[in-house]
């Protein structure tokens, strides 16, 4: 582990996952917002790990949105959203998107191993499962979702600072 400016790290999973995304759906236009609090000063962490875990996020977080966009949904426009704030002893990161959205019926499911709604050669079921290892096990945060299906799904990370963190 070592001190992490996490907003330039995730500024940077940002763009390079938004620009794989452009690059991969020439029609999927995103809108993005960024939403930093630049009070966050360095925390400790497994830098390589926490990038894997929001490439992951947001990677689904693309998917999801230009999904919905292939699905024919009227003035729509794919959107995504990312925030850092700091709390009490926590860093909380949030990636949200305004896409398909994850349905009730398997919202219990999308963290375990290899569970996957992806085409064969795109989803593998692992991100999700590798992250939520990552920041539990890995760092005592915390991983969860909040979604409506259909309309947005919000990832959230919660990495503890401080006496309770590292
Ligand atoms: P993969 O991306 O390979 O499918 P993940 O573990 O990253 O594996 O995600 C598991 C499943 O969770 C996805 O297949 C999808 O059904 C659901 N999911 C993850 N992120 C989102 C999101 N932002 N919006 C809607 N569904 C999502
Ligand atoms: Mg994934």
């Amino acid at each position: 582990r070592k001190p992490t400016d996490i907003n330039a790290l995730l500024a940077e999973c940002l763009q390079l996952s938004y620009h794989g995304f452009r690059a991969k759906e020439k029609n999927c236009h995103v809108s993005l917002e960024t939403a930093l609090d630049d009070s966050i000063g360095d925390v400790e962490m497994v830098a390589q790990d926490i990038r894997r875990v929001l490439l992951n996020l947001l990677n689904n977080a693309f998917y999801a949105v230009c999904q919905k966009q292939l699905n024919g949904h009227a003035a729509y426009t794919p959107a995504v959203s990312v925030r850092t704030q700091y709390e009490k002893d926590a860093i909380r990161i949030s990636v949200w998107d305004n896409g398909t959205g994850v349905s009730s019926a398997i919202l219990n499911k999308i963290f375990q191993p290899f569970f996957t709604t992806k085409p064969t050669g795109v989803g593998t079921g692992l991100g999700l499962s590798l992250s939520y290892d990552i920041i539990t096990k890995g760092h005592g945060g915390e991983l969860f979702v909040q979604s409506k299906e259909g309309e947005y799904a919000e990832f959230v990370v919660r990495l503890p600072v401080g006496q309770a963190g590292f």
